[in-house]
């Protein structure tokens, strides 16, 4: 089985309980969560079976314990997450407003997170590694976009495969370097997962379907288009399957995005079918969304298998 490698930001999300509270004033909390996309990318491919490993840093504290502790529960290697003493393990604190967006005061770039480095242990986890995966939310800061660089470039110089989650919005786009750093990126990658508008971001086409053909032109091997509840596109030279979504009550979208690109990276890697691999991913995706906390909904393959013999789609 392939093995596949990613590196950024992990951390712990600690939620407003109701909808609509403000950071304003006290209020109900819970948490803390395991979070981080690169993480919980990881951790879903983990737990389908799939050989996966992350470049990390933490603190040397309890967020910095539960993460290794779930990330290592799930089956992922962890040994290239260094943990730092002196410094605290990121945080991400988020309020769900009645329109159910969301708000998020981050630490990340300022805690342990942001010593993100290429160590031994990380050169190691690379040596073997087949595919990389980078998320764009890991393109933080100046060091941590040099040190995902760095390991797609090595991933892809022994052969491997590449794929990317832009995961942006438009505010953060325009942060200095970033760009050019999304840009660098998507030149190296094979299997790009883009969700809602982020498609257009990265195309001077001005429609989807333009965009679509501009990227693969350029090489990308294929595009996945995540649509929320609606489920998922796969578009590559020769042919677009589309998969609807299954039906679930959504109690927290956050990692939905993530644990479906693990499922569908995982089983690309292993051969799959175009429509196999979406079905999985939307299957990974809709369980992620149905439990309070980002890898909460994280499953193992035989439930995920289970999930989808038992259920209906929304088409
Ligand atoms: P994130 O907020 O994690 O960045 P995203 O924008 O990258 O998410 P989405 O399109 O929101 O990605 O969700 C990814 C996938 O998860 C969808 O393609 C779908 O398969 C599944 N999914 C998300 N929300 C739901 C839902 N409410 N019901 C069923 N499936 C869902
Ligand atoms: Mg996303």
């Amino acid at each position: 089985m392939k093995k596949l490698v990613s590196a950024g930001e992990i951390l712990v999300e600690i939620m407003a309980d109701r909808i609509g509270q403000s950071f304003l004033e006290a209020g109900p909390l819970v948490g803390p969560f395991p979070s981080g996309a690169p993480a919980i990318f990881i951790g879903q491919a983990a737990a389908l079976g799939q050989p996966a490993g992350l470049i990390g840093a933490v603190g040397r504290d309890d967020f910095g314990q539960l993460n290794i502790d779930r990330l290592r529960r799930l089956g992922a290697d962890v040994s290239a997450i260094a943990a730092h003493e002196g410094h605290a393990t990121g945080t991400a604190f988020v309020t769900y407003r009645a329109d159910a967006s969301r708000h998020f005061i981050f630490n990340i770039r300022n805690s342990a997170a942001g010593l993100l480095d290429i160590d031994d242990a990380a050169r190691h986890l690379l040596a073997d590694a087949d595919h990389f995966h980078v998320m764009g939310s890991s393109l933080f800061s100046e060091k941590a976009t040099d040190v995902v660089l760095a390991a797609t470039a090595a991933v892809k110089a022994r052969g491997g495969t590449v794929s990317f989650d832009p995961n942006v919005r438009r505010e953060i786009m325009q942060h200095s370097g970033m760009r050019e750093a999304l840009d660098s990126v998507l030149a190296l990658t094979d299997v790009f997962l883009p969700s809602g508008n982020e498609l257009l971001l990265f195309s001077s086409a001005g429609d989807e379907q333009g965009a679509i053909a501009d990227l693969l032109g350029r090489g990308i091997a294929c595009i996945v288009l995540k649509r929320g509840a609606d489920g998922a596109v796969y578009h590559d030279r020769q042919r677009s399957v589309a998969m609807p979504g299954f039906a679930v009550n959504e109690v927290d979208p956050t990692g939905a995005g993530d644990c479906f690109g693990a499922g569908f990276v995982s089983f690309w890697l292993r051969g799959a079918a175009p429509a196999e691999a979406l079905r999985i991913a939307n299957a990974c995706g809709a369980l992620a969304v149905t439990r309070k906390g980002p890898m909460e909904g994280i499953h193992r393959l035989a439930d995920v298998e289970a999930f989808i013999a038992g259920a209906g789609t929304r088409a």
